[in-house]
């Protein structure tokens, strides 16, 4: 590989965040962890609120003082919730029959779509992923990668961020990894504040929790590709912390260096994880135009990228959305296609089965 390639700066993580909220103690008033979490492993199984009765995919199962919780995330919103497992059920409230799900129906949903869409081959070194948005946006995506560093956050383009509006909250996605969180506990905090003064809306990407970084290997034995690496532990571990203080992760992953391989990809597919790249990365000059994803990072360790990220807020050309708003939400099951007659394969056989909503 090049030099150049070598050179990339790659220290920040960028988290992405999703907007619900866990269902724990509070961590706004210091800065103590709240939660002890255990048992924090990758599931995978539909289930239903038990209040309306709507469709989620369970992706994680964990427990707090041995009460048994689940990340869910609404295939169809993209959105993910902490919440105590017995918040949901696991078959259909149905008029008739038991209220049986469909792998097709599951499938079908714009979130497994995209989720199988973006995992596939070609299996590419680096920049694998979503780019920039699937559907037409007047606007742009901000990624902003969180790698480990000594120094500083950028605060004053977080503040920038935050201040954007008067009357609306910015959407952004922090790609954050463990090894930051846990090295600028106040920064963090910071940030957390300006999303509950409705300042961010901050989606948390899974930026890994370590993100390992040899300045003197080729990206196919660098990053999540190296020698020893601990894949299941690098993806679970910065959700087990973010969840620990109150976030909830999402279901978007920006790969450190965004280097990967079929390794790597499959096992974001199998946890669930969308994986990020970007066709906007600033501090290599790249343009921003409608729909993309703008990769700069905030972690004080690629200044270029960010002198062009606040020329960029100050022309105030562009609006920004949230990360699940660039993804298609059509589907081949609609929302209330519950309601239909379906054809469910159960226990060997194709029976008749009634699925309401
Ligand atoms: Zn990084």
């Amino acid at each position: 590989m090049s030099l150049s390639r070598l050179a990339t700066t790659e220290n920040i993580p960028a988290a992405a965040t999703a907007t619900s909220a866990v269902a724990t103690a509070s961590f706004a008033s210091d800065l103590k962890l709240p939660t002890i979490i255990n048992d924090y492993q990758p599931i995978w199984t539909p289930c239903f609120t038990k209040n309306y009765g709507d469709l989620r995919l369970a992706i994680r199962s964990y427990s707090i003082d041995g009460k048994p919780y689940y990340l869910a995330v609404d295939p169809y919103t993209f959105q993910t919730t902490c919440a105590p497992m017995t918040n949901f059920s696991h078959r259909r409230k149905a008029e008739q029959g038991p209220g049986y799900y469909t792998h097709e129906e599951i499938e079908a949903t714009p979130y497994v779509q995209a989720l199988n869409r973006y995992t596939r081959e070609p299996y590419i070194l680096q920049n694998h992923g979503a780019t920039h948005a699937e559907v037409p946006v007047d606007g742009v995506f901000w990624t902003i990668d969180m790698c480990p560093s000594v120094k500083p956050f950028e605060k004053d383009f977080f503040q920038a961020l935050a201040s954007y509006s008067f009357t609306e909250v910015t959407p952004i996605a922090v790609c954050m990894t463990g090894a930051w969180l846990i090295e600028h506990e106040k920064e963090f905090h910071e940030l957390t504040e300006q999303a509950r003064n409705k300042k961010l809306a901050i989606t948390w990407a899974n930026h890994s929790f370590s993100h390992v970084y040899y300045t003197n290997l080729e990206f196919e034995m660098n990053f999540l590709l190296s020698e020893r690496t601990n894949l299941s532990e690098e993806i679970l571990g910065v959700e087990r912390e973010l969840i620990k203080r109150n976030e909830t992760p999402s279901v978007f992953a920006r790969a450190p260096g965004l280097v990967t391989n079929k390794t790597v990809i499959e096992a974001y597919n199998r946890h669930g994880l969308i994986p990020l790249g970007s066709n906007a990365w600033l501090a290599k000059d790249e343009k921003p135009e409608n729909g993309s994803f703008i990769l700069v990072h905030g972690n004080s360790n690629e200044p270029a990228g960010i002198k062009k990220a606040m020329e960029i807020l100050k022309s105030r050309q562009f609006r920004f959305f949230s990360l699940p708003e660039a993804f298609a939400k059509t589907a081949e099951t609609k929302k209330d296609a519950g309601k239909k007659e379906v054809s469910a394969t159960i226990e060997g056989g194709t029976q008749k089965t009634i699925t309401p909503s």
